[in-house]
């Protein structure tokens, strides 16, 4: 009898906390389909545009300090319905982590935060009317507005590079890159005779966090997941450069991290060159200043960055280099209503010592202003404009994932590297991810990474043959 009462208690235990689970991982939404007011029938309209860094977090901050009230809604537009998890995207390259992980979905996060979400492009501002018109003519009111557009590659006008180069701007080039490596394979393991130095040469141009990423997560593809494939390409073969203007790659860390990160990547072969610029970028070949030529029909650009190009349309006032221009606290310049956050925003670091400075573009700081942003829309909207918030930037650190084994990072002034630090990486990151779905298959994925060697496909349709 003892028995079968502790039998019971314990399948009955194991059922309750199958449920608590189940309800943490899927949180009921707020509101209820019945019972959510339609966008525009809310008294005070919040409209975000972009759904990003800046974006979504501007809006589930907003939607949290509104959480029991009813006159507030909130509405986000943006061109794509996933969330771009940017700092995991380099990892697309080497297969560590799937796509559809990194793209995590808008929707069902908004929604269940209680925002309304609609995919659409914004095409312009009607200043005069409050409202704002996307690209199929529908137009959406607003009382107050927050653009947070993100940037896009900047290639300096520099011959060639848009034409001839992959950059790294999406999750789709990522796969990009990955597919071009192994397009490469496949058409050298059918060649016959002499195979050109530029088929299996790749130049990453820029050695900042994401370009030094990329470096080496090519070199992780060739070497873990290609090289038992394609036994008639010997690995040492493939040439990888990482070319960088400054005299120093990784140029926001501090220099002994740099230094690490320059031992792993020797180590790996890949080919540093600083204090170097490209030129000109052609089919097969990259010609640097000086006179030199690297011959590589794969060069991939990370080196510059800039606002989203969208923001020059919106009748705002735009510095052409840093974005839109915006006060200390986040308010466009004689737009009243008009708030800018993100890679697409102008925003001036007022921390001591920083004068003169724009906040760098990062998603830990679209992540801040964001939040700020939501809680001065808040105070606007209540008439507590005496309790706004001036913008001020905290950087918590910086992470960078040189393979699964090794990283350098520095966090809140610690600097460490190597193996503790990419697992350090990784659980950082999988906890900021927001999506329960995305954490549990990467969590999976690199469980398994463990003991089965990766192994990686190239998805082509017919039309590419
Ligand atoms: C490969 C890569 C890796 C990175 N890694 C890191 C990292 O490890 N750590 C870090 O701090 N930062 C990292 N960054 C920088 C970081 O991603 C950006 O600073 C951050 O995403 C900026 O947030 P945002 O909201 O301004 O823009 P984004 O996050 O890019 O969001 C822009 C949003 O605007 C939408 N949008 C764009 N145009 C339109 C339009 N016309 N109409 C409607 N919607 C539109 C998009 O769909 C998207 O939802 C990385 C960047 C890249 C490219």
């Amino acid at each position: 009898m003892g028995k079968l009462l502790n039998g019971g208690l314990a399948v009955g235990g194991t059922l309750l906390a199958f449920g608590a689970l189940k309800r943490a991982l899927n949180p009921r939404p707020r509101y209820a389909p019945w019972e959510k007011p339609r966008y525009e029938d809310f008294e005070k309209r919040v409209c975000i545009v972009g759904g990003g860094f800046g974006g979504y977090s501007a809006a589930t901050k907003l939607t949290e300090l509104t959480n029991g009230r009813e006159d507030v809604g909130v509405l986000v537009i943006a061109r794509d319905n996933f969330f771009t998890f940017w700092p995991m995207v380099p990892g697309i390259v080497s297969s560590d982590i799937d796509s559809r992980n990194v793209a995590q979905p808008l929707r069902r996060a908004l929604i269940t935060a209680g925002a309304s979400f609609r995919r659409a492009k914004l095409k312009e501002i009607d200043h005069e009317n409050q409202r704002i018109v996307t690209d199929g003519g529908l137009d959406f009111p607003y009382d107050q507005l927050v653009i947070s557009l993100g940037g896009q590659p900047n290639f300096f006008g520099i011959p060639g590079v848009e034409e001839h180069a992959l950059h790294m701007r999406g999750v789709e080039d990522a796969e990009h890159i990955r597919n071009r490596v192994i397009e490469r394979f496949e058409e050298v393991s059918l060649m016959r005779g002499e195979v050109p130095e530029s088929k299996l040469t790749f130049v990453v141009i820029g050695g900042g966090a994401t370009g030094t990423e990329v470096a080496s997560e090519i070199h992780t593809l060739v070497h873990e997941a290609l090289a038992p494939d394609y036994p008639n390409i010997d690995p040492n073969r493939v040439r990888i450069f990482l070319l960088e203007g400054l005299p120093q790659i990784l140029p926001e860390l501090d220099p002994s991290l740099q230094r690490a990160a320059r031992t792993r990547l020797f180590n790996e072969h890949i080919e540093v060159m600083t204090s170097t610029f490209a030129e000109e970028v052609t089919e097969d070949q990259v010609r640097l200043k000086g006179g030199d030529v690297i011959h590589s029909e794969n060069v991939i650009w990370t080196a510059g960055n800039r606002p989203n190009v969208a923001i020059h349309d919106l009748g705002l006032p735009v510095d052409e280099r840093n974005g839109i221009k915006v006060d200390e606290y986040l308010r466009v310049e004689g737009f009243p209503g008009i708030w800018a956050i993100g890679d697409c925003a102008a925003i001036r670091d007022i921390r001591e010592g920083f004068e003169g400075r724009y906040v760098p573009p990062t998603a830990q700081a679209a992540g801040q202003e964001g939040y700020t942003v939501a809680k001065n829309i808040l105070a606007t909207l209540d008439g507590r404009e005496d309790e706004l918030e001036k913008f001020a930037y905290k950087p918590l650190g910086q992470l960078v994932e040189l393979g699964s084994d090794f990283a350098v990072n520095e966090v809140m002034g610690v600097r460490f590297s190597g193996l503790a630090a990419a697992i350090f990486w990784r659980l950082a990151y999988l906890v900021r991810l927001n999506s329960p779905q995305s954490k549990i298959r990467i969590a999976a994925d690199w469980i398994s990474a463990l003991f089965v060697r990766p192994a990686v496909t190239q998805v082509r349709g017919t039309s590419q043959e």
